[in-house]
């Protein structure tokens, strides 16, 4: 009942995409999806949706990071994340980016489906942990990431005059093949990414290299991000820094994401803007009335009493009006905190005979009038024993399903069951 904030949606689609278990390695993921993006690629007559649907899967898991909040939060997480819809990457993108390029060749069609584009870059997505009082609260967290920008010398171009040539190890391809003779006749085809350009596919004269980023275009940038934790946030939520990501030549900068993940607190739960706090109490507390002094989240001390006369049932709750977390956005208004009453009953043995009677002097009495001893010499004798109840019911699930088992092994289990109904 303590559920967190966070609601689980559906996270096992893509695995079943790509036909792999979800503890898959990325080696079996890598295998899995070059198997069926082959088979499927609309080039060769497969269907260009499902085509589709295996890049996107591909390129969700073989993420580290997006496979995490894959796994955590399920596919609307990652579709907020990635800019909205189907992610950031065509499908086509995908596959030359794990075959290399030039695999069209291979389909006789080659590189037809794209242009040249600005391609959609990729969000950097983290974790954010934070404790339920800087929710509660609010805070600033101070990050300081490094990432990479356009080189600011040569505005990302890598040249000092902005221009570049085709590479010539490559032909502008970024991928270089090599051949080699394994055994007579038999010649293996390697491809690679071209050394020269380093799989750009230009290259920049070294005379017109630009000395700050050395033709590489891109550098590397520290940058302190205040991440601004707001009063009320849940765990799961997003805070978004837009166009913060890495920056790359010809690519629309992604995001930086931050999703908060909130400690477990160790004395209260939380429950969208409600508090749930456990509290024990002494049967003599729960009877005769207790007090007692609650620490809040922001330091606050909350005095917590009973009503004169008030008794408190075992599992039982109370609530405190306005003491819960102050609700995102109006931090004003909050919810409430429930207090769940635990009472410790005395353990057996606290009483002597002496104070039962006096307990049950002042007790409610008993309930009805005590059996005859005309009605007890009708009785049995039975025996109460001690059981642990959880434990029982396991164990009569365990034999259940053994049975079930059994009977499914059972060649004629119709004849059985009418064997059954017939006793
Ligand atoms: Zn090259
Ligand atoms: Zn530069």
């Amino acid at each position: 009942m303590f559920g967190r904030g966070a609601r689980r949606s559906e996270n096992s689609k893509y695995y079943e995409v790509l036909g792999v278990p979800k503890n898959s390695s990325q080696d079996e993921l890598k295998k899995a999806y070059r198997k069926a993006a082959i088979k499927n690629h609309p080039d060769k007559g497969g269907d260009p949706e499902k085509f589709k649907e295996l890049a996107h899967a591909y390129e969700v898991l073989s993420d580290p990071e997006k496979r995490e909040i894959y796994d955590q939060y399920g596919e609307d997480a990652l579709n907020e994340g990635m800019g909205g819809g189907g992610g950031g990457h065509s499908p086509f993108d995908i596959f030359e980016s794990f075959f290399g390029g030039g695999f069209g060749g291979a389909f006789g069609g080659g590189g037809s489906f794209r242009g040249s584009r600005k391609k959609q870059g990729e969000n950097a997505v983290h974790a954010l942990r934070v404790s339920l009082e800087d929710l509660y609260n609010g805070t600033t967290k101070k990050l300081s990431l490094s990432r990479n920008i356009l080189c600011p010398k040569c505005k990302g171009k890598g040249s000092k005059s902005g221009a570049s040539g085709t590479c010539y190890g490559c032909q502008g391809t970024g991928m270089r093949v090599t051949t080699r003779q394994i055994a007579p006749g038999m010649i293996q085809q390697m491809q690679h990414v071209c050394p020269e350009c380093r799989g750009s596919g230009e290259v920049i004269s070294e005379r017109d290299r630009c000395t700050q980023c050395k033709g590489k275009k891109i550098t590397q940038e520290k940058k302190v991000l205040e991440v601004n934790v707001e009063k009320g946030m849940q765990h799961g939520q997003k805070i978004v820094f837009d166009g913060e990501a890495d920056e790359a030549p010809d690519t629309i900068t992604g995001d930086i994401i931050f999703i908060l993940q909130q400690k477990d607190h160790s004395k209260f739960r939380r429950k969208s803007d409600d508090l749930y706090a456990e509290h024990n109490l002494s049967l003599t507390e729960a009877l005769c009335g207790f007090q007692f002094v609650l620490t809040h989240l922001d330091g606050r001390l909350l005095l917590i009493k009973s009503s004169p006369g008030e008794v408190i049932k075992p599992d039982q709750y109370k609530a405190i009006n306005d003491e819960g977390m102050p609700h995102y956005g109006r931090p004003f208004i909050k919810g409430r905190l429930y207090i769940h009453f635990n009472v410790e009953f005395p353990e057996s043995g606290f009483l002597t005979p002496e104070k039962c009677r006096i307990l049950e002097s002042v007790l409610p009495p008993r309930p009805g009038k005590r059996a005859s001893d005309m009605e007890l010499n009708n009785c049995e004798e039975t025996t109460l024993h001690d059981v642990n109840m959880e434990e029982e019911m396991r164990q009569k699930e365990q034999r259940r399903r053994q049975e079930a088992y059994d009977m499914d092994d059972d060649d004629e289990p119709n004849v059985h069951r009418m064997a059954c109904n017939q006793q």
